[in-house]
C-alpha cells in the first residue's frame, strides 16, 4: 500500500472515531452520523485505488462493481426513508446480517482460491480468513432470525432438553475444523471440510438465535453487530485494507459496549440474555388478579386540569409513545403547558422503547429541545418534588416491583421512580403487560390514574383540554 492510501486511511479511521463521538450527544448527533459517512465515503474511494484489476475481466468486474453499488444505494436509500422508526431494529438486523454474509463471503473466496490452487496458507493469513468466515456467517443467519424474530414470527423462545450442549458440539467440531483447515488448505479434502465449517457456522448462528425471546432481539442484534464488526476487521488483515481493520474493530468494541450497557441498564447478565429465555410471556395478557390497590381511571379533562395547575411535570416517554408515533402531540402539549408557566422535563430511560436511545431520536425528531431531557439518574433525585408524572405508553422502565419485589423477573433494574411524584397519570390503551410480561403496581398505586386510549388519540385530547383552559 503506498504511503499517500495510507494516511487517508489513517484520515479515515480519525473521522471515524470523531463521528462516535459526536454520537455521543444529541445535539452533535446528526453531524456524526454524517462525518462517519463521510469518512466512509473516502475509504469507499480509497478501496478503489487499491483494486488490482486483472485486465481479462477488467470491464466485466467494473460493471457489476457499478451496479451493485447502484442496487446497494438504492436499497439503502429506500429503506432509510420508509422504515418506521419502531421498525428500526428489524433494518439494523437486516444491515447486519448483509454485514456479516459479505465478511464471511469475503474471507471464504480468499481461502478458497488457496485450496483451489493447492496452496498452503500462512497461519498468519488463514487465521484471519477463518476466523472472518465463522464469524461472519453465524452474524448473518443469526441476525436473519433475529430480524424474523422482530417481525413477530416464531417470536418466543424455541427450547429443547440438551440443546446448549448439542449448541456446544457443534461450536467444537467448527473449531475442530478451523484449526485443521489452518494448517491444512493444500489438502484434497480441504475444499469439503471448508464448506462443511461454513455450513455448520450458518447453523449455529440459526441455534444460537432460536432460544431467545423476541423481547431481547435488541440486545443480540447488538451482540452480532459486534461479531459482523470483528469479521469485517478480519476481512481488513485478509486483504489488507486498514480501513476495514480500524472501522470494524470499532464496529466491535462498540456493539460489546452496547450489548454491555443495555443488559446494565436492565440489570441482567449478558448469558440470562443469552441464555435465559426471558420476556417470552410479555404484552397483550390481561390484569392479573391478588394486586393490592384499585386502577382508578381518569378522563382527559380533569388529567388536563392536573397539569394546567401543576409547578413541574415530568414527562415519561416508553415504547407506547413510538408505537402511536405520538412525539408530535407530546411537544404540543409540552409547549401549551410551558406557555402556562408549568416546567416540563422529560425522564428518559436507558432502555425505554425497544432500542437504545429510541427516546430521544423521536423526541429529536418532534423539535424537543435537549436541555428538556433528563437521564434517570439526574432526575430520580427530585422525583419526590414533582406535581405530576405523565407516563407515555411506558410500562417496565416505571415499574416499582423493580424496587420493591425481591422475587421479581426485573428486581434490581434501575427505573424511573414516577411513583414517588405527587399525582401519576399513566397513559395506554389497557391494563396489558410491558415487554418483560408483568403485572405493574404502579398502576394500582393510590396516586396513579390511568388515561385509557390510544397515545396520540389521548394526547389530543389532553392539548384540547388545555387549551380550553
Ligand atoms: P414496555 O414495558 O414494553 O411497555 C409499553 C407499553 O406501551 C405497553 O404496556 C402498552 O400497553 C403500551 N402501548 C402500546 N401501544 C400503545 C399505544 N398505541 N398507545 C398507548 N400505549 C401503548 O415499554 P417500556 O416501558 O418503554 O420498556 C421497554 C422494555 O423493553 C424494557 O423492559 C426493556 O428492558 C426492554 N428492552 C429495551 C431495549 C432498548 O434498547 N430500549 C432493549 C431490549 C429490551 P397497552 O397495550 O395497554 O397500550
Amino acid at each position: 500500500m503506498s504511503s499517500t492510501l495510507a494516511l487517508i486511511f489513517i484520515g479515515v479511521a480519525v473521522l471515524f472515531i470523531l463521528g462516535m463521538k459526536f454520537l455521543s450527544s444529541p445535539k452533535t448527533a446528526r453531524y456524526g452520523n454524517l462525518v462517519a459517512a463521510g469518512g466512509m465515503l473516502v475509504a469507499f474511494l480509497a478501496t478503489f485505488w487499491l483494486l488490482q484489476w486483472s485486465e481479462e475481466h477488467k470491464q466485466l468486474n467494473l460493471i457489476l462493481m457499478v451496479v451493485g453499488i447502484l442496487i446497494g444505494l438504492a436499497l439503502g436509500a429506500l429503506g432509510a426513508y420508509s422504515v418506521k422508526m419502531t421498525a428500526m431494529p428489524q433494518m439494523v438486523a437486516a444491515f447486519n446480517g448483509l454485514g456479516g454474509g459479505s465478511a464471511a463471503l469475503v474471507a471464504s473466496l480468499d481461502f478458497l482460491h488457496h485450496v483451489q490452487h493447492a496452496e498452503n496458507v500462512a497461519v498468519s493469513a488463514a487465521v484471519p480468513m477463518l476466523f472472518a468466515t465463522l464469524i461472519g456467517s453465524l452474524s448473518f443467519s443469526g441476525s436473519i432470525i433475529a430480524y424474523l424474530k422482530l417481525e413477530g414470527k416464531f417470536e418466543k423462545p424455541h427450547t429443547f432438553p440438551g440443546q446448549n450442549f448439542l449448541n456446544g458440539l457443534v461450536l467444537l467440531v467448527i473449531l475442530g475444523l478451523c484449526g485443521w483447515l489452518t494448517f491444512n488448505a493444500s489438502n484434497g479434502n480441504s475444499a469439503t471440510a471448508f464448506i462443511v465449517m461454513f455450513a455448520l457456522a450458518l447453523a449455529f448462528g440459526v441455534a444460537m438465535v432460536m432460544p431467545i425471546g423476541g423481547a431481547d432481539m435488541p440486545v443480540v442484534i447488538s451482540l452480532l453487530n459486534s461479531f459482523t464488526g470483528l469479521a469485517v476487521a478480519g476481512d481488513g488483515f485478509v486483504i489488507h485494507n486498514n480501513a476495514m481493520i480500524v472501522g470494524g474493530t470499532l464496529v466491535g468494541s462498540s456493539g460489546t459496549l452496547l450489548t454491555l450497557l443495555m443488559c446494565k441498564a436492565m440489570n441482567r447478565p449478558v448469558t440470562n440474555v443469552l441464555f435465559g429465555a426471558f420476556g417470552s410471556g410479555g404484552g397483550g395478557q390481561a390484569a392479573a388478579t391478588g394486586v393490592a390497590g384499585t386502577v382508578k381511571p381518569i378522563q382527559a379533562d380533569e388529567a388536563a386540569l392536573l397539569l394546567v395547575y401543576a409547578q413541574r411535570v415530568v414527562i415519561v416517554p416508553g415504547y407506547g409513545m413510538a408505537v402511536a408515533q405520538a412525539q408530535h402531540q407530546v411537544r404540543e402539549l409540552s409547549d401549551e403547558l410551558g406557555k402556562r408557566g408549568v416546567e416540563v422535563q422529560f425522564a428518559i430511560h436507558p432502555v425505554a422503547g425497544r432500542m437504545p436511545g429510541h427516546m430521544n431520536v423521536l423526541l429529536a425528531e418532534a423539535n424537543v429541545p435537549y436541555d428538556q431531557l433528563q437521564e434517570m439518574e439526574a432526575i430520580n433525585p427530585s422525583m419526590d418534588r414533582v406535581d405530576v408524572c405523565l407516563v407515555i405508553g411506558a410500562n417496565d422502565v416505571v415499574n416499582p416491583a423493580a424496587r420493591e419485589e425481591k422475587t421479581s423477573p426485573i428486581y434490581g433494574m434501575p427505573i424511573i421512580e414516577a411513583d414517588h411524584a405527587k399525582t401519576v397519570i399513566v397513559m395506554k390503551r389497557s391494563m396489558a403487560k410491558g415487554f418483560a410480561g408483568i403485572e405493574n403496581h404502579l398502576f394500582y398505586k393510590d396516586n396513579t390514574r390511568m388515561l385509557f386510549g390510544d397515545a396520540k388519540a389521548s394526547l389530543n385530547a389532553l392539548i384540547a383540554a388545555v387549551k380550553a383552559n
